[in-house]
């Protein structure tokens, strides 16, 4: 049995456009849109959608876009405009640059790829997701009617604007839940009635690609009286991993980190922090305290590095060899004990033995 079967590795998070196809597939009302690698695909692509508006979305693994910027000098990772011709100016200006938002890197992350989307006027913007919560065994619906870009601000400053709603996963999300999250989120008359339809579609996404999160912020209404899911992000279970070939089969890997990727391949949890201390640890607790432990001494930890329980000798030895290469994190030179050992300490017998 492969060792690291027994631990999630690390969660697959899709981009945008390949959570609203999964979306699109289970009934779930997103915009029509194509994806492009360069301005001049984007141009085309804004003249095959032949909408009134379009809007342009970077596809980065992160939120906040809307109100990110470009090393380009270019504000905002989503931009609406009526003019196809725009769209291939403002793709110009995203592709191959960099995007920082508040959930980026402070160097942001390279966009590669960008959504054309129909964009639709929307009256009011919502938050609703689904998600697995430790707490309540099982999955929770959390929705606000005060969705949008300040969603964080919205769950700090007004709480009661945020709903729950358990789900027995067993039972799965009953009509009356449905409703009253719908009511909640502050949807009227028909709308009511189509924003619990979605909603319940959401849940069957959930359980049918085993999601820990589905998260659809804003959940929007039209003018028109339409609900539509205009941004999407889906984390999936690793667990899952041999019974949801198709999903996993889409993760490009291109924005993680390539330690953590080379130490995943090892079955090794690696995550690498900002200081000049390795942690080199059997155990996820026994890493996190060290990392607490190195802090309250005035240290700095330059990794966390948990190697498992049956960690085999191969694994510690690749595990060495990560901690070793990595140059801003070589410190082997500089090594010192952060304890000065003494034989009251460290006695040479053990008193057991
Ligand atoms: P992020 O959450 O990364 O900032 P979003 O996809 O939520 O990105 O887009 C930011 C904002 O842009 C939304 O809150 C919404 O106001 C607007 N927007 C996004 N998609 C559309 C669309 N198809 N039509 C009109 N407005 C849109
Ligand atoms: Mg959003």
């Amino acid at each position: 049995m492969k060792i690291g079967a027994l631990f999630p590795r690390r969660w697959l998070n899709l981009q945008e456009y390949q959570s609203k196809k999964l979306m699109q597939e289970s009934g779930v009302a997103v915009q029509r849109f194509y994806v492009a690698d360069t301005a001049s695909e984007a141009l085309e692509a804004a003249k095959r959608l032949n909408a009134k508006e379009i809007v342009l979305k970077a596809q980065i693994l992160a939120g906040g876009r809307g109100k990110g910027v470009f090393d380009s000098g270019l504000k905002g990772g989503v931009h609406l405009t009526k003019d196809p011709a725009v769209v291939g100016e403002l793709a110009n200006k995203m592709l191959g640059f960099n995007l920082t938002t508040k959930q980026t890197p402070k160097d942001g992350v390279k966009v590669k790829t960008v959504m054309v989307a129909e964009a639709l006027d929307i009256s009011r913007e919502t938050y609703f997701a689904i998600l697995m919560d430790r707490s309540c065994n099982g999955p929770v619906m959390v929705g606000s009617p005060q969705g949008g870009m300040d969603i964080e601000e919205v769950a700090a400053s007004t709480p009661e604007l945020i709903f729950k709603e358990v789900i027995d996963i067993f039972e799965g999300v009953q009509d009356d839940q449905a409703l009253r999250m719908a009511t909640n989120l502050g949807f009227k008359g028909p709308l009511q009635k189509q924003a619990a339809d979605q909603i319940k579609r959401l849940y069957d996404l959930f359980l049918k690609v085993d999601a820990t999160q589905v998260e659809v912020n804003p959940l929007g209404e039209t003018p028109e009286g339409q609900v539509v899911c205009f941004d999407a992000k889906i984390n999936f279970d690793d667990n899952a991993e041999f019974r949801q070939k198709a999903v996993f089969a889409m993760d490009d890997m291109t924005e993680s980190d390539p330690t953590e990727m080379q130490a995943a391949k090892w079955d090794l949890k690696y995550i690498g922090l900002d200081g000049n201390i390795a942690c080199f640890v059997n155990g996820a607790g026994l890493a996190m305290a060290t990392c607490d432990i190195i802090d309250l001494h005035g240290g700095k930890p330059a990794n966390f590095l948990d190697l498992g329980g049956g960690v085999q000798e191969r694994q510690v030895y690749e595990a060495f060899k990560l901690l070793t290469a990595d140059p801003k994190r070589n410190n082997l030179n500089k090594w010192k004990p952060l304890i000065k050992w003494s034989g009251d300490h460290f006695p040479a017998r053990h008193p057991l033995y």
